[in-house]
Formats: C-alpha cells, structure tokens, sequence
C-alpha cells in the first residue's frame, strides 16, 4: 500500500487516485530495491546503469504521458509526482525517463502525424526503442530558436540533414534521436526521427561531467545524414512546435528537481538524528532545526506550485511562462535546499556514502538544463512586461 513521503508535508498525494498510487508504487518499489543500491557505484564511474532498463520500463513508467500506452486513464500531478518519486532516490534515472518519454515520446505525441504516434510511441514506451532529442549545439544553446546551424535539405523523397549537437541526453546509446534542423528552403526549425544506425550519424561521450554523471550525454555530428519524408515530424512546422514540447518538460523538471531536493533532505533528517555533537543529536540543535525546517517549507512551497501547474495542463489553460515560472522557481529552490541540506551534515555531507552529495551535484545540471534560470525569467518576463527581452 502507497504511504505518502514524510517530505510531502501537507499531503498533495491525497490528490491522486487509486491507480495512480498503485502506479507510483510500483516505481517507488523499483527504485528503492534497484537503483538505490547501485547508484552511487555508476555515478562515481560516471557509467548509466543500461541494464535496469528493461525491468525499469516493465514498471510502466514511461507509458503515461500518451493514451495510446497508458495502462489508464491519468492525471499530470500524477506524472508529476512520478518524476519527483524517481529522482528522490536518483535524477539520473529520472533524466533517462524525462529523456525518453518528456523528450523524444514527446516530440512524437506533440508534433508526429497519427501514423509516426502508432509506430513509435508503443516502441518507445516499453523500451524496445531507445530515444534522444537533439536540439542544442555546440554554438547554440539558449539561443536554440534562432541559432540553431544544423540544416536540411530536401532532395526528392529523402532530407539530408548535416551540423553538429552537444549534449544530448542517452544518445550514446539511443536507437533513434529526435534532431531539429532548419530546413535550408523556407528557414524553418523542423523535427527528424534519425535512426541513429544511418550512415554519417556519430555519438561521442561527453566525459568529466560533475553533475549527473550516471547521464550519457553526447556530442553529435551528421554527416550528409539522409532520412525519408516519412520520417520527419509530420507537423512540426517551426520553433514553435518544439517550444510545445518543451513547455510540458519544464513543468516535470520542475517536479523532478523538488524530488532532488527531497533526496538530499530525507538524508540530512536522517543524519541529524544519529549524528551526536557537543552530548546529545545535532537533531536537537536549534540551529539545525531552522536549516531543516527552511527545506521542509522550500519543498512545500514547490511541490504547490508543480501541483498547479499540472492542474493547469489537464484543465488545457497551462501556457509556456506557467512552465517557465515552475521551472525556474523551484530548482532555484532546489539548487538553496541541497546546499541547506548538505550543510546540516558537515564534512560527511561531500562524501558520496551518505547521499547529500548526489544530489547536491546533480543539482546543478538540472539547474542548467531544459532552459537556464535567465531564459525561464525572460519568458516569464515577457509575460508580465508584454516585452521580449531575449535580444
Ligand atoms: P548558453 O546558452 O551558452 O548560456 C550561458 C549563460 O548565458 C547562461 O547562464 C544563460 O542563461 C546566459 N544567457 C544566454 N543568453 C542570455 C540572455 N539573452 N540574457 C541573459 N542571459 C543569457 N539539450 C538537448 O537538446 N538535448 C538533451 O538531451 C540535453 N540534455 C542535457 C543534459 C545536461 C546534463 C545538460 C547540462 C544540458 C543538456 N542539454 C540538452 C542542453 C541544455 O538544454 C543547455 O545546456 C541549456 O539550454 C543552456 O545552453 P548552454 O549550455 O549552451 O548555455
């Protein structure tokens, strides 16, 4: 039976419905008996644990976003609270999730025609695919809607995509990736399911990461890359439609970034109370109280937030700065409560055996990603003001 985690203070869960907490069960289940124990072990390698996939795919997870897999009917607070469930105990796993179902599922629920969702999305779902999204490069990375210098060129039935992309999340071993190219005819951003065996197409490793280092992420090159027709995203016309999925991404990094949080303050709680110093708990100390109880109130105040705005997506009123404020908000304060959390264990809290410096590491890469802190505000900035402040 599914117990709420202490850290959800004022019961959000309550929200969710039989299936959903059996659901989420089952990914707690998972993680707890598998990931936990490894993890540290495949950080410090900087390796990802490829062979959880498949019995971490027989969990469902990845299969609710579309009703084409869902096993049933589904709220976003739900997804969302599944994204907090994994990276509580690890965001790297959770990263490879928001990968394969936010990203390039994603992208194929969002912009692919009927036909490219029924051949891909059960594929990808279950696993039995692999998928990437790349989109940033080298040379573009906030600025992605402009700057963007990978090409593609029609000829007859096929599109010849050539350019470069950095950073891309399991791309290392991705059986396909999702590359955004402008089209080199009418200069509009278009989406191109690459198998990534085609002839041109390359994946490196990017090595010495300090952050997410459990994550494979690449740097690409393609190389007069040809794909047919019936693999380009059937209607992403423009930026646009990649800014859709992205707006459902930011909204479950905002989630996932309250469970790092939660991981790296379930681990100073528990050391508070074994840790002994001047005769008695550091639990007992008021100071530390205060550092606890600021984490405790930065994670309520977020998981709130993730709350609404999942509320918003299923009541279709969810727009692109609603996203943007959740994101940008809550791994800010995420990014406060691992430091918080890390402190209140003392020089044990940089060593990897006692759980607070995971989290706080990888804090920083979420930080970072699916939109920095300064595009998030301009976003929402351009809301408030009715200016557009990018350039
Ligand atoms: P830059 O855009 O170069 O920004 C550098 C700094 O300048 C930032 O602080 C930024 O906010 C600031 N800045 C830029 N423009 C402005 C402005 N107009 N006003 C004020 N400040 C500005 N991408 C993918 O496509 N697929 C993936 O799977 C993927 N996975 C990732 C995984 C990890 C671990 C990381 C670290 C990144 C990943 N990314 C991925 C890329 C990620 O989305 C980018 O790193 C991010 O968008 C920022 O781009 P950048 O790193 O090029 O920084």
């Amino acid at each position: 039976t599914f117990e709420p985690i202490s850290a959800d203070f004022y019961g959000f869960s309550t929200l969710l419905s039989d299936n959903e907490k059996e659901g989420l069960q089952r990914i707690r289940d998972y993680m707890e008996s598998e990931v936990r124990p490894v993890i540290n072990e495949y950080w410090e390698k900087a390796e990802f644990p490829t062979h959880l996939v498949p019995g971490f795919m027989a969990t469902d997870v990845a299969r609710y976003a579309f009703p084409e897999t869902s096993p049933f009917e589904n709220s976003a607070v739900f997804r969302g609270f599944a994204a907090l469930e994994m990276s509580r105990v690890d965001a790297s796993m959770a990263t490879f999730i928001g990968v394969q179902e936010g990203l390039a599922m994603g992208s194929i629920g969002v912009a692919g025609s009927a036909e490219q969702r029924a051949e891909w999305l059960p594929k990808l779902a279950s696993g039995e695919v692999v998928g990437a999204f790349g989109l940033t490069e080298p040379l573009s990375g906030s600025d992605s809607a402009k700057g963007l210098r990978t090409t593609a060129r029609r000829e007859g039935d096929e599109w010849v995509i050539n350019g470069a992309k950095r950073w891309i999340g399991n791309a290392t071993f991705s059986d396909i990736t999702i590359i955004w190219a402008k089209d080199e005819a009418d200069g509009q951003v278009k989406g191109f399911i690459v198998p990534t065996s085609t002839p041109g197409y390359s994946a490196t490793k990017i090595e010495r990461k300090i952050s997410l280092r459990s994550v494979m992420n690449a740097d690409i090159t393609l190389e007069n890359v040809r794909v047919p027709e019936s693999l380009r995203l059937q209607n992403a016309r423009s930026f646009r439609d990649t800014a859709r999925v992205l707006r459902l991404t930011r909204a479950q990094v905002a989630w996932s970034s309250v469970g790092v949080a939660v991981g790296a303050y379930d681990a100073a709680v528990a050391y508070a109370q074994e840790r002994e110093q001047f005769g008695k708990p550091i639990a007992q100390h008021q100071l530390i109280q205060d550092h606890l109880s600021r984490c405790l109130g930065n994670i309520t105040a977020s998981i709130a937030m993730c709350v609404r705005v999942s509320q918003m997506l299923d009541e279709g009123t969810q727009r692109d700065e609603h996203s943007a404020l959740a994101k940008g908000f809550c791994t800010a304060r995420m990014r406060e409560t691992v430091a918080w959390a890390r402190e209140a264990m003392g020089g044990n809290g940089i060593v990897l055996d006692y759980e607070a410096a995971r989290f706080f590491a990888d804090a920083e890469a979420l930080y970072s990603y699916e939109g920095t802190h300064e595009m998030n505000s301009l976003i929402v900035g351009r809301s408030i003001t009715g200016h557009n402040a990018f350039v």
